[in-house]
């Protein structure tokens, strides 16, 4: 067997916070083109292990390595250049317009054409920028910032996304519509994605593989069938059970 093409790879990374370990001891390794939800409760550790991808975080043990480079010998802002990342809410610059967001990424990189990458990652997303391009981000609903945000990510053309509950705070039918959405894209750009929610049904229904993480641990690593048919503990199998992913 040759040997996955793995993009992304945390080797047993610890993290802590005063007496809290947000990550004990975390394994994890994502092929290329693959996308991993990662799932868990509400303070499990899962925001804690995306920002290692992009050195935002630096684990206090354990290596984090992009293509089999150890991220710590990397140039953070050049490793967050590469990267395109959704935090929760979208993060947009709220004194920015909308076509400026999202080519900021290319215009720091100095681009000369920034603009129109920034046009085609609107495209992408289903916003033309004629419509949308010279809003405010306060003038768009919720469902229309998180495209947005996902249009910036997208424009920096990264090798990897990380995007953490980037449907989060939306209504279910805004939800449901950009979980649609993101899921053509991503077939159509095979970008290696970490995917960051609280909703298993999401991760069941977006996700190569599905990683859960209770109190800084992974629980089991495996597709969401696997996860359903043969649940590596009692915790998974509550979780499988109440997020009756059983039912269609
Ligand atoms: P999740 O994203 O799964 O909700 P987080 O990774 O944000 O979880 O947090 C994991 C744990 O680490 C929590 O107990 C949280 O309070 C703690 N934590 C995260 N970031 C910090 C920080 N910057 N300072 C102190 N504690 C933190
Ligand atoms: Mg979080």
């Amino acid at each position: 067997m040759p040997e996955p093409d793995i993009v992304l790879e945390a080797v047993d990374v610890v993290k802590r916070y005063g007496d809290v370990a947000a990550l004990n001891g975390v394994s994890l390794a994502l092929r290329r083109g693959e996308l991993v939800a990662l799932v868990g409760e509400s303070g499990a550790g899962k925001s804690t292990l995306l920002r290692c991808f992009n050195r935002m975080v630096d684990p206090d043990r354990g290596v984090v390595l992009k293509d089999g480079r150890d991220l710590a010998t990397l140039d953070p802002v050049a490793v967050r250049r590469a990267t395109g990342y959704v935090q929760q809410e979208g993060g947009l610059l709220p004194h920015w317009r909308v076509r400026r967001n999202v080519a900021l990424v290319p215009w720091l990189r100095g681009d000369a054409d920034a603009d129109a990458t920034a046009a085609r990652a609107l495209d992408l997303v289903g916003l033309p920028a004629a419509d949308v391009g010279d809003r405010w981000p306060r003038q768009l609903s919720g469902g229309q910032r998180q495209r947005v945000a996902l249009a910036r990510a997208l424009a920096a053309r990264p090798a990897t996304l990380l995007l953490d509950e980037p449907f989060g705070a939306l209504d279910a039918i805004t939800r449901a519509e950009l979980q649609a959405a993101f899921a053509r894209l991503r077939r159509e750009l095979g970008i290696t994605t970490l995917l960051v929610t609280h909703d298993l049904r999401e991760a069941a229904l977006l996700a190569d593989r599905v990683a859960v993480l209770r109190a800084g641990r992974l629980e089991q690593v495996a597709p969401a069938a696997e996860l359903l048919a043969a649940p590596a503990t009692d915790y998974v199998r509550r979780l499988v059970e109440r997020a009756h992913l059983g039912a269609a």
